[in-house]
């Protein structure tokens, strides 16, 4: 139901429990999106943030780990509750090649996961690493393992698959494999350390940014970073442009306004 500026309210259908700090929030209409597009997400009284589409289609939804207090209202709201949505946003992944590695960290497969289906979909091989911190943090496992595509499992304690980062084990696929394309989305540093390896294996990228976000539309310019907007140029870029982008991995913009260090 439209309620004013682009906004659409949508009654929430369930919360599930994806790992013990995020959880994906399904709603009760469609959403079509590219993959990696995102919407604005409005907590009536609380916040307004940036989400990425888990779940595009029918009963479409947002996957999120609760961080400040726009996340932390929206997880306990309950079935029936309201929230507003503005979009989809920006530029999503292009689906390119036959021979596919996706490259997720953390959150990161919130926005990877349509593309991992869609990837397969289309008949490309589909080589997929997802990393975490631990074994009960992997996002969104069982939903990679059904899609058809082969996961390789990352985690930094050890505690399942390799031991280690998921930039350890997407070297090790990139030397011994063909890929036509490398898809990434997570923490800054990860895909700073995958722009490494497309630019010494000449495996071309196409990776999701993320700042600090207000309106979503390319007007206040707190997602800035040297002259782009990740709202509206991105969040999804090609290695060509990451490649370009001086603050990349080092500054960001915090609510106020200021640069702050990446963590
Ligand atoms: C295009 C895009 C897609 C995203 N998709 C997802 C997703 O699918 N799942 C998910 O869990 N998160 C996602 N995020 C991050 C999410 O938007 C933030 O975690 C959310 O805005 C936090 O809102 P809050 O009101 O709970 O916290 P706030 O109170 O607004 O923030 C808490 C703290 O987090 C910092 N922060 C907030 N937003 C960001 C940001 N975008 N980048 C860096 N630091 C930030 C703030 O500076 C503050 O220190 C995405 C961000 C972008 C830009």
């Amino acid at each position: 139901m439209p309620i004013g500026s682009g906004i659409r309210a949508f009654a929430i259908t369930e919360q599930v429990d994806e790992t013990p700090t995020i959880r994906t929030v399904r709603l009760d209409g469609s959403m079509h999106a590219q993959p990696g597009q995102f919407v604005m997400v409005w907590v009536p009284g609380k916040d307004e943030f940036p989400m990425s589409i888990s779940y595009p289609g029918e009963r479409f939804g947002i996957t999120y780990k609760v961080v400040g207090e726009g996340t932390r209202h929206l997880s306990i709201m309950k079935p029936g509750e309201r929230i507003g949505i503005r979009g989809p946003y920006g530029k999503g992944y292009s689906i390119e090649g036959r021979n596919i590695l996706i490259v997720a960290g953390g959150t990161g497969m919130a926005a990877l996961a349509p593309m991992v289906e869609q990837a397969v979909a289309s008949g490309a091989s589909v080589d997929v690493v997802l990393g975490a911190r631990t074994q009960s943090e992997l996002l969104l496992r069982k939903r990679c393992e059904r899609s058809g595509a082969t996961l390789h499992i990352t985690t930094d304690d050890g505690s399942d698959g390799s031991k280690g980062f998921t930039t350890d084990k997407a070297r090790v696929l990139l030397e011994v494999g063909v890929y036509d394309m490398m898809y990434a989305c997570g923490p800054e540093r990860m895909i700073v350390g995958l722009l490494q390896l497309s630019r010494t294996t000449g495996v071309p990228m196409q990776a999701s940014l993320e700042r600090y976000m207000k309106c979503g539309i390319g007007i206040c310019d707190s997602c800035a970073i040297d002259g782009k907007h990740v709202c509206v140029d991105g969040p999804v870029f090609s290695h060509e442009v990451l490649s370009k982008l001086s603050e990349l991995g080092r500054t960001r913009m915090s609510p106020s306004g200021g640069r702050i260090p990446i963590d």
